[in-house]
């Protein structure tokens, strides 16, 4: 039967140096995942565990294009993630088995309005309108990992225009992708092409219209653009 208007085209992240594409389904993303990150923002890492919510897929930003500055905020915060695409997926999958279930690795960034996140938090709503949003989540080319060392303890960084404002390492994070990877299929049934943010490191700010932002993760990737008004 044919569709009353056209279907949304698939969205899709490049795979490094190939002429592949990764096709995305759904988008989840960890809050709360680095100890630095907990306290800046006034937690106690060891009190909770992570925060799970997601992004719609068509949020994803590829190819270093520029990021429109978002609507309906005037704190729009960058934040650097590790993020894991996997290969496989299922439900209930034990934390020894999770790695099995990976692509490859890429990095991004979750940006979120921080002034509807912290009226979201104050009030108890949710937070869909401050971190899914179009273009929330621009994403390097995917790193098919090569060996049982995965991600590795890559350095990762974020500048804005220049400048190092994010810098901490992967065995920095609280919970594990393994571990991420297992307590997310207590309550999705993951499948390939889903993408895991696995939360940011202390070092959050906001951005403006013209500024320039570079990102990266030691042996997994890069990503550099401009956001614009
Ligand atoms: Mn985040």
């Amino acid at each position: 039967m044919p569709y009353v208007f056209p279907p949304p085209e698939t969205v899709a992240v490049p795979v490094k140096d190939s002429g592949d594409s990764f096709a995305v389904n759904r988008i989840y993303c960890v809050g709360q995942n680095y100890s630095d990150h907990v306290k800046e923002m006034g937690g106690d890492p060891k009190k909770n565990p992570p925060v799970f919510f997601s992004k719609p897929a068509n949020a994803i930003v590829v190819d270093n294009v520029p990021v429109k500055y978002a609507t309906a905020t005037t704190n729009l915060h960058y934040e650097v993630e590790l993020v894991v695409a996997l290969g496989s997926g299922g439900t209930n999958i034990e934390a020894s088995e999770a790695l099995q279930c990976v692509y490859g690795y890429a990095v991004g960034i979750d940006f979120t309005r921080r002034d509807l996140q912290a009226e979201a938090k104050e009030s108890g709503r949710p937070w869909d309108t401050a971190k899914g949003f179009d273009q929330s989540a621009p994403v390097s080319a995917i790193s098919p990992f090569e060996n049982e060392k995965h991600h590795g303890d890559g350095r990762i960084t974020l500048s804005l225009n220049g400048e190092i404002k994010q810098d901490s390492t992967l065995n920095q994070m609280i919970w594990s992708v393994a571990e991420i990877i297992a307590e997310l299929s207590r309550f999705y049934e993951l499948k390939a092409g889903d993408l895991i943010f696995t939360g940011t490191p202390a070092g959050v700010s906001s951005v403006s219209s013209g500024d320039r932002i570079k990102a990266a993760i030691t042996g997994v990737g890069e990503i550099e653009f401009d956001i614009l008004d």
